[in-house]
């Protein structure tokens, strides 16, 4: 008892200091007695955890945790203890915003740290850092030092990014919900089932371990949004489809949500209380997502035997863009000698930067990618607009089969009637509903932010790549 009201004590002057000294986080803001921008969780210690590892999963600190759970000794943590902690109370916290829908953040320097790796850990220019910090660096990049703070001009979702998650973005953590499988929850944040059995190494070993209430960890390509649990009266004439239309869920899922308390799903009784899991607004500190950016060391597509260029003047993508590119074109052609070469369109311009009218194609990292066409629009240079009489859906699959071998495709934008198409031709041919889970937004509807292809206007007549 002693020990944790000093350790509180401790806590408060810490908090005075950094009130003072404008450091992050800031502890006056206290909202359910977490820091502001920070909330309040309850977890269960897994087996073997130790607090540090706690505190770095859910972005808080140590110190944080201990002055939450008064008599709390952090030496002898036991599997399956409760504690409370506030989750993100380590991000670092904004002081003002600073154009474009940016904030300036303040970075802690580490020992080791160049300001090159500042940098690109928060997506922005180095000389546009040393400027900021002038008064700190004075021009000389040699004058950095473990613990000085560096002001950083960037979007919260990049200041937020975790290290686990290459910095792409903030770690988010899932909590399961009645009846969700691993290849539902990977969908609904865009992302592949082995992605989240990396993050989770416990479900591998041990599938029980999505049972409703536990959390998982994500690296989100969507964003999540929040979800809360209502329960819904049947009113007259409803049915649980159009319940399910109702909340954006498809009728499967809502189904399942009743855990088989639902006697007739086809006969629902006036008045009768179902469970719904419903989607709320981006969890603050995502969906801010970047797609600025330049291509500083970019490189032109070369001519290729597997594809053809429809523009070369805007076919700059990074290194690993471009061999990405050439590996998934020569894998689909290996497979299928007799199929056209594939029209490449737009990656970026030479050194990247806007390019209107796409909203990304910035970075190098992305690409527009012709379907596979019957007839002469196989071959055509330009991308005709796609029929279901011209499409050729059983090679468009393989395409994007070929795509996704990379292991290294993010999302694909594709238009939801296509997506359709390719779903019901890959079930056809025995692929997994577990794989098209994860991979399609089809047949959860194209307002629904899932899986790794998506529906994006404009992409029916090519489809579009984002690579990691
Ligand atoms: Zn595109």
């Amino acid at each position: 008892m002693a020990r944790a009201g000093v350790v509180r004590w401790l806590l408060i002057g810490l908090c005075l200091y950094s009130a003072v000294s404008s450091l992050a986080p800031p502890c006056a803001q206290a909202a359910g007695g977490c820091p502001r921008g920070s909330k309040p969780r309850s977890i269960q210690v897994g087996k073997g955890q130790v607090l540090g590892a706690i505190a770095r999963a859910h972005e808080t600190s140590i110190g944080q945790i201990v002055a939450r759970n008064p008599g709390l000794n952090p030496d002898a943590l036991r599997e399956g203890q409760k504690l409370k902690l506030c989750e993100g109370s380590a991000r670092p916290a904004a002081l003002r915003s600073c154009g474009g829908g940016r904030k300036v953040f303040q970075h802690e320097v580490r020992r080791g740290e160049s300001l090159a790796r500042i940098a690109k850990r928060y997506a922005v220019q180095e000389k546009a850092l040393m400027k900021r910090n002038d008064g700190l660096l004075g021009g000389d990049p040699s004058a950095l030092r473990a613990g000085q703070r560096l002001k950083v001009c960037t979007h919260a979702a990049r200041a937020h990014a975790a290290k686990a998650c290459d910095y792409r973005t903030p770690l988010h953590q899932h909590e399961i919900v009645p009846g969700e499988w691993l290849a539902e929850i990977a969908s609904r944040y865009g992302v592949s089932q082995k992605e989240l059995l990396r993050l989770n190494p416990r479900t591998r070993k041990n599938p029980d371990y999505l049972r409703p209430g536990r959390t998982l960890r994500v690296c989100p390509d969507i964003p999540p949004r929040t979800r809360e649990r209502i329960d819904h009266r049947v009113a007259r004439g409803q049915s649980l489809a159009s319940i399910a239309a109702r909340y954006d869920l498809h009728p499967r899922q809502l189904l399942r949500f009743q855990q088989g308390r639902l006697n007739d799903p086809d006969r629902l009784r006036v008045g009768q209380r179902l469970v719904v899991w419903k989607d709320g607004g981006v969890v603050e500190g995502f969906g801010d997502s970047d797609e600025a950016g330049s291509l500083p060391h970019g490189l032109q597509l070369p001519e290729g035997a597997h594809y053809r260029i429809k523009n070369r003047n805007t076919a700059w993508g990074t290194p690993r863009t471009l061999r990405l590119v050439q590996s998934a074109t020569e894998r689909y052609r290996r497979a299928d000698r007799r199929a056209p070469t594939v029209l490449i369109g737009d990656l970026s311009r030479r050194g990247g930067g806007p390019f209107p009218p796409h909203k990304s194609h910035q970075t190098g990292q992305d690409v527009d990618v012709g379907y596979a066409l019957h007839g002469d629009d196989g071959s055509a240079r330009r991308f005709p607009r796609t029929t279901t009489k011209n499409l050729d859906v059983a090679r468009t699959w393989k395409l994007i089969e070929a795509f996704l071998a990379t292991g290294a495709v993010r999302y694909i934008f594709m238009d939801y009637r296509i997506q359709e198409q390719l779903y019901e031709h890959a079930r056809s041919r025995g692929v997994a509903r577990s794989r098209l889970d994860e991979l399609f937004q089809y047949p959860r509807g194209k307002r629904r932010a899932y899986g790794i292809i998506r529906d994006d206007p404009g992409h029916d007549r090519h489809f579009h790549v984002r690579f990691q």
